[in-house]
Order: C-alpha cells, then sequence, then structure tokens
C-alpha cells in the first residue's frame, strides 16, 4: 500500500511553504508534469526534525514551472539552464526546483554528465537510501511516497546504506557524507556499505580540493564534529586526510570545551584550529595546501600554531598584565581562543583568557588630544606616553583621569 504523508507536511512545512507546494503541485499537474518533494526534507519529515532545504524535482521543465509560479509574486528567480534549475527566493525562504535527471560519471571523481531524466533516475544518482525519497507533490497524490530504495525501512531500523555498489567510486564525497549523516542521527552504516567504505577510501583522491573542503566544512557546521571526526580515524577517512590528524578522546573534550564558551567569533574556525593544534607547522602546511584552505582560514590555522610554539613563555605565572597584552595583542582572537582552550599549562591559560575578556579592551581615559592639549609634543613623544598610559592601566597602577595626568607629568620630567 503506498503510504501517503500529507499529514505531516501540513504540521512540519511551514505555512507559506505548504502553500507554495500545493500551488507548485496543482500548476505542474496543469502542465502536464509530475512534481516532488525529495531528499534531505522528505528524511526530516520522518524524522520530525527541522530543515529549511525545499527541493523540488519535476519530471518536465522546472525552470518553466518555476517562471510561473514566480510570475506576480515578489519572489526573487534565479535561473540556471545549463543545469535545468530553478531556485526561487520569497522573504524567510526559499524553493529549489530542478527537472529531474540522469547522471553518468566518466570516471571516479569526476562531475557526472548530466541529461533529463526519470524521477526515478533522480533518485538513484542520490547518495543513501535515507535521501532518496519522494513525496508527490500534485493534487491528486498530495504526500504519496515513493520509496524505491526502502529508504523508510533505513530510517527505522536506522541505517546509512548506499545505493549501488560503485556509489563511492562514482564520488567519495559521499564517504564524509556518510559518516557526517551516521554520527548526526546516531545511526549506523550498514554492514556492506561501511565494508565498501572502507576499501574506497583512498578515493577521496580523486575528489578536488574544494569539494573535500567543503564536506569537511559541514562536518565542523555539525553539532557535535567530534563525533565525525573521530568515526572518520576509525574508518581510515582521517589518515587520508592527513596521516598525522587524529580524532582521539583529546580532540572530544576541547570540542566540549568550546561549545561552553560564549564566543562571538565562529564555532567551526575554532573547530579547524583544534582540529590542527596537534600538526607540526609543516604538516598543517601540508594540509592547508591539500583541502586549498581560503587565506583567512590558513591565517587562523597558522597563528594557532605559531602562539603554540611560544606558548612556554606564557606559562610564567610572574607575567605582569602589560607583559601578557605585549606577547597577545598581534595575535587574531580565533588563534588566541584556541590556544586557550587547548593549551597543556593552567597558568597560559589564564593569561590567554585574561587578554579576551579583558586586557585586550583596556584604554586610557586620556587620549593623544588630551595630552597635546598637556604639552607634549606631537609626534613621538605622544606616542611614547600614550604607551607608558596603557601600559599603567593594564597594569592597574592608575585609576581615574587624575592619576593619568600626574602619571603624564612625572614622566615627562623624567625624560
Ligand atoms: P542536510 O541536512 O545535511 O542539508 P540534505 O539531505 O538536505 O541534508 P544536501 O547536501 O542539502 O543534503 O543535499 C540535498 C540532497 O541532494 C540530498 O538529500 C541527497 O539526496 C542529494 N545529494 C547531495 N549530495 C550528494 C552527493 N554527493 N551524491 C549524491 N546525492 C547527493
Ligand atoms: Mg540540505
Amino acid at each position: 500500500m503506498t503510504e501517503n504523508l500529507s499529514t505531516q507536511l501540513e504540521k512540519y512545512l511551514p505555512p507559506p511553504v505548504l502553500a507554495l507546494a500545493k500551488i507548485a503541485g496543482k500548476e505542474a499537474g496543469e502542465l502536464g508534469q509530475e512534481l516532488y518533494i525529495v531528499g534531505g526534507v522528505v528524511r526530516d519529515l520522518f524524522l520530525g526534525r527541522v530543515n529549511f532545504d525545499f527541493d523540488l524535482v519535476v519530471e518536465g521543465d522546472a525552470i518553466n514551472l518555476a517562471r510561473k509560479l514566480a510570475k506576480g509574486s515578489q519572489a526573487k528567480l534565479t535561473v540556471h539552464s545549463r543545469f535545468g534549475t530553478a531556485k526561487i527566493t520569497y522573504p524567510g525562504f526559499s524553493l529549489d526546483l530542478a527537472t529531474a535527471r540522469s547522471e553518468t560519471y566518466s570516471k571516479p571523481g569526476a562531475l557526472p554528465t548530466v541529461k533529463p531524466g526519470s524521477l526515478k533516475d533522480d533518485l538513484i544518482r542520490r547518495d543513501f537510501s535515507i535521501n532518496a525519497m519522494a513525496l508527490h507533490l500534485n493534487p491528486q497524490r498530495f504526500g504519496e511516497l515513493i520509496d524505491l530504495y526502502h529508504g523508510k525501512d533505513d530510517l527505522n531500523n536506522r541505517l546509512i546504506r548506499i545505493l549501488h555498489p560503485k556509489s563511492f567510486i562514482d564520488d567519495a564525497t559521499r564517504i564524509l557524507r556518510a559518516i557526517r549523516y551516521e554520527q548526526r542521527l546516531g545511526f549506523k552504516l550498514e554492514a556492506e556499505t561501511e565494508k565498501l567504505l572502507r576499501h574506497d577510501v583512498a578515493m577521496l583522491d580523486t575528489i578536488s580540493s574544494d569539494r573535500i573542503r567543503h564536506e569537511l566544512e559541514l562536518i565542523l557546521k555539525e553539532d557535535e564534529p567530534e563525533r565525525a571526526i573521530r568515526r572518520a580515524e576509525e574508518t581510515g577517512v582521517l589518515s587520508q586526510l592527513h596521516p598525522s590528524l587524529k580524532g582521539n578522546g583529546w580532540l572530544s573534550k576541547i570540542f566540549a570545551g568550546a561549545r561552553q564558551v560564549d564566543m562571538r567569533i565562529s564555532l567551526s574556525t575554532i573547530y579547524l584550529c583544534l582540529f590542527i593544534y596537534n600538526l607540526t607547522e609543516k604538516e598543517n602546511e601540508e594540509f592547508i595546501l591539500y583541502l586549498n584552505f581560503p587565506k583567512s582560514s590558513a591565517q587562523a590555522m597558522r597563528q594557532t600554531l605559531q602562539l603554540k610554539a611560544q606558548i612556554h613563555s606564557l606559562s610564567n605565572p610572574k607575567l605582569k598584565p602589560s607583559d601578557i597584552y605585549q606577547s597577545l595583542h598581534s595575535y587574531t582572537t580565533i588563534a588566541i581562543q584556541a590556544n586557550a582552550l587547548a593549551s597543556q599549562s593552567p597558568i597560559a591559560s589564564q593569561h590567554l583568557h585574561l587578554h579576551l575578556t579583558k586586557l585586550r579592551y583596556v584604554k586610557p581615559l586620556l587620549n593623544g588630544d588630551d595630552l597635546k592639549r598637556m604639552g607634549i609634543p606631537a609626534g613621538r613623544q605622544i606616542g611614547e606616553a600614550l604607551n607608558t598610559l596603557h601600559k599603567a592601566r593594564l597594569n592597574g597602577e592608575v585609576k581615574t583621569r587624575r592619576d593619568e595626568e600626574r602619571l603624564v607629568q612625572n614622566w615627562r620630567h623624567s625624560q
């Protein structure tokens, strides 16, 4: 018997999306086309999880349907004629429409050759059974489940299963995706899938740097990335990325610690810096090159290790706040935060925290104009006086404006 999920659609889709799905289904029907909602959103509908990726597949012409839908509304339409896809952006959400297609891979890791096809073709090209379910949106069949690869059974049995034995060879990014979903959902890789994954790990080398990095970034955006990283180590995936990378208990503890800190910086960049924390600077460079990290990430990773190399000088309990400031002011917040979390030395960690929470915000009350008014000659002398003030303020040697003025006068007489 065909299962119908219209109740779940009504319950879990945000009302404007539901309304649009219905209109889209009706319009598709009028054009003589079949329309489906597919992929992660169907999986998450069964799991009762929120998903705002609304992927629609049309047996027919997605662009034509998208034009019809967007017409007369305020939505923004973006069309990719080469791929037969369109995106309609409404305030607050967007719909992706794709023409159902079949894919063939000329060689492992190559981008696929694509041509229009049926829903069945479109589903077999997908990564895992749980991501290969579709729901009909045409009015007479609204909510009907199409589950050609037993995704529903795998969801119930909590399994990640590829759709055919060559899947990881065709597209090795699926190796990282498999581990990500397994750990996100608390599922298991199905036995044959796990065997093939371990066997095909070397196929990661057929994938471009940018695509592998993108998958790693997706892992680092998960709620608990350390789970997938640990699993990646267990299955030999991590050492394929770099032989010195580790996903052990230390990393889990430090990642959990990172989540406790209230940071205004991106957590996934901190994770990345912690992920490479035990690489040497040379290994880090190899990793940066291999995955072609953008400048900003590469800089954070490098600085993290540069600061780590200096950490002994910060473990001296006798350091004054101004010494700490002096050692740290040229480092990015991310590098300091990563070291504060990962450093073995509790004193160094304390100093790093002190800098992050207090020292970096300390400023003298007097500014250059005030000093000029007090008769300090412009140029080098003002710079030096401000420096002296800044140091004294860091070390708590001045409190009031009056204290600062006194200090400047004394400094001047000592010149
Ligand atoms: P997430 O919650 O991680 O976004 P998702 O299922 O929405 O999960 P997307 O990466 O947004 O995942 O991709 C949408 C759909 O496209 C997937 O559900 C899957 O069917 C298909 N897909 C994505 N990447 C691949 C791939 N490398 N190989 C095959 N199918 C893929
Ligand atoms: Mg998605």
